[in-house]
């Protein structure tokens, strides 16, 4: 089912249509621009909709969308590689610090749920750093992956509707680029700051709507649909997460558009190389992480 929604930001209806794009099944879908400034794919197909995009081969065949085998040990690298950097780049090892510190005082790790945890590689990670870790995704399969094959707390289910996590409990909740994804972003930053504790940290990242995009149009490599349903500024979701008592900590832009090719020639390798850091000093990078802590209440 597809429908019209009212945005998510701001609740109001006045779209501005920007393009319209093919999905891989070959079903059209609008993106608009809100008066507010949220881009967004408008109508909405509905959870149930999407879904059937992500089964199957989402997680095994190598496209512009999916990934190369998920499972696969080069992915799990290239994946650990970019949070690693992103959690520098935001201050989250002096959090981390502060925190590890308190839980050996209290005799109890501190605890973090990675929404949208796919096979749960980020969980692995933390629980490796001593963190009581745990993840919870939609895809049965990537979910089960990680619970049975790799031993770690998942759980598979919705973020917003799943009844068995506790508010106030968590130190850490993060979204590593599934924002995008989600139905209500707004829903789900406002679930994560009632799961959290007081003065508790979210860390995620999403695709970034600036001038690459723009120059990019239908071609840049995040306008994916149905998968990405919205599309948003630094600004925008700052100010989203500011009204929902997350203030921001610390935030950064990274990546030019040059995608990791294993086979680029010379010139691509070198843009790349130069245009990396370019876009990141300036800001204008066409993805973004932020660090954010609930507001003590
Ligand atoms: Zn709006």
């Amino acid at each position: 089912m597809i429908h019209s929604v009212p945005c998510d930001a701001c609740a109001g209806g006045d779209f501005r249509a920007l393009f319209k794009k093919s999905s891989p099944t070959g079903e059209v879908f609008q993106i608009v621009k809100c008066s507010c400034g949220l881009v967004q794919v408008n109508p909405q197909p509905d959870v149930e909709h999407v879904r059937s995009y992500y089964e199957g081969e989402y997680f095994k065949k190598r496209t512009d969308r999916g990934y190369a085998d998920y499972y696969s040990q080069e992915v799990k690298s290239e994946i650990r590689r970019v949070y690693e950097l992103n959690l520098n780049d935001l201050g989250f090892i002096e959090f981390e610090n502060e925190i590890l510190d308190r839980a050996i005082a209290g005799g109890l790790p501190p605890s973090s749920l990675d929404a949208g945890c796919a096979a749960g590689y980020f969980v692995e990670y933390l629980k490796d750093r001593g963190w009581d870790a745990q993840g919870i995704d939609i895809s049965e399969q990537a979910a089960s992956f990680g619970r049975d094959s790799l031993g770690l707390d998942i759980r598979i289910g919705d973020f917003l509707s799943c009844e068995d996590l506790s508010p106030s409990s968590y130190d850490l909740i993060t979204l590593w680029a599934s924002l995008e994804h989600m139905h209500s972003p707004r829903k789900v930053l406002a679930r994560a700051h009632e799961l959290l504790r007081p003065g508790g940290r979210m860390i995620l990242s999403t695709c970034r709507y600036g001038w690459i995009a723009r120059i990019r149009g239908l071609r840049w490599r995040y306008m994916n649909v149905p998968e990405h349903l919205y599309y948003f500024s630094l600004g925008g979701l700052k100010k989203m997460a500011r009204e929902l008592g997350l203030e921001t900590v610390r935030s950064i832009t990274y990546g030019s558009g040059f995608t990791t090719k294993k086979n680029a020639g010379l010139l691509y390798r070198f843009l790349k190389i130069a245009a990396d850091p370019l876009v990141k000093f300036t800001r204008q990078g066409d993805m973004m992480a932020m660090h954010l802590r609930r507001v003590q209440d």
